[in-house]
């Protein structure tokens, strides 16, 4: 089974992220990392690979600092990586992103995509439902577990109270959360074999895309203002002089707690 595992290069969530003067995520000043939910990507695809075979393909649509990790992506066991690359690129939406991996996905070899269930920029959770309308596979989305049966593939499909079991054939697109999996870290052997393993780099014209098609001006969205949430208050200490309790309670019924 051949699967492609899409990632994106994102800000570090656990640094303080800043946007630039025209509202687009700062990544030049951030220490980019590849996006958390993808590395559980990137694991379920290695798994399946072990127990079924085939080929890990890393897809990312990136600016050339994107490189690095990808590198990584390589370096965790993926065995190739096409980068598309292209400044025209550049203040895409996710519609046009959506375009872009489309038309990649189209010139590599696939029974499976597996992504992130969303980014962590910008976290809109569309990706996997635009690639399915545009490539007609099939989606399966917001997985914590992922089987190979002679069928297909079977999900279960994580919800707010449980999981639904789905069935599906390939292809498919399929979206995982953190619950399925730790992803590994890359071993030495790894970090030194990732330098040796295919990396292409596509532009639009080697996919074929039109330049008109991506970029800030086709763009379907736009950020128009941005606030930053208020720094937290500080806490209300409730002192017990004899009146502990009933101070407590008279506090979380003031903020509607009780
Ligand atoms: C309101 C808004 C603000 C935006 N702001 C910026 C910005 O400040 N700077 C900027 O550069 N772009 C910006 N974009 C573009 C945005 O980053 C792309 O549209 C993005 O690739 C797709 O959106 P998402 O990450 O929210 O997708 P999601 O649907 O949340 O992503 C789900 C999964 O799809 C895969 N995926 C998503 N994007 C890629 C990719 N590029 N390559 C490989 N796999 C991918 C990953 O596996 C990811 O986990 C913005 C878009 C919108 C709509």
């Amino acid at each position: 089974m051949n699967i492609v595992v899409l990632v994106k290069q994102v800000p570090d969530s656990g640094l303080e992220r800043q946007l630039t003067e025209d509202l687009t995520v700062d990544r030049d000043g951030s220490n980019n990392v590849i996006g958390e939910l993808d590395e559980h990507a990137i694991e379920a695809a290695l798994q399946l690979q072990a127990d079924h075979g085939g080929e890990v393909t890393i897809l990312t649509v990136g600016p050339d600092s994107a490189t690095e990790t990808i590198r990584k992506s390589l370096a965790m066991g993926a065995d190739k990586a096409v980068h598309v690359e292209d400044e025209r690129i550049a203040g895409s939406c996710a519609m046009s992103t959506s375009k872009v991996l489309a038309a990649a996905l189209k010139k590599l070899e696939w029974d499976l995509v597996i992504s992130g269930a969303e980014s962590t920029d910008s976290g809109m959770g569309v990706m996997p439902y635009l690639l399915a309308a545009h490539t007609g596979a099939a989606a399966a989305t917001g997985a914590r577990k992922i089987d190979k049966t002679d069928e297909g593939l079977t999900i279960e499909h994580q919800t707010d109270n449980g999981y639904q079991v789905l069935k599906t054939s390939t292809p498919a697109i399929v979206s995982v959360w953190d619950t399925i999996n730790t992803p590994r870290y890359p071993s030495l052997k790894g970090i030194m074999a990732a330098k040796r393993k295919p990396l292409e780099s596509w532009d639009l014209d080697d996919i074929e895309v039109d330049a008109s098609e991506v970029g800030t001006d086709a763009a379907t969205t736009a950020v128009v203002s941005a606030t930053k949430r208020p720094p937290r208050e500080a806490g209300k200490v409730v002192t017990d002089e004899g009146e502990g309790g009933k101070d407590l309670a008279d506090f979380l019924a003031s903020e509607k707690f009780i």
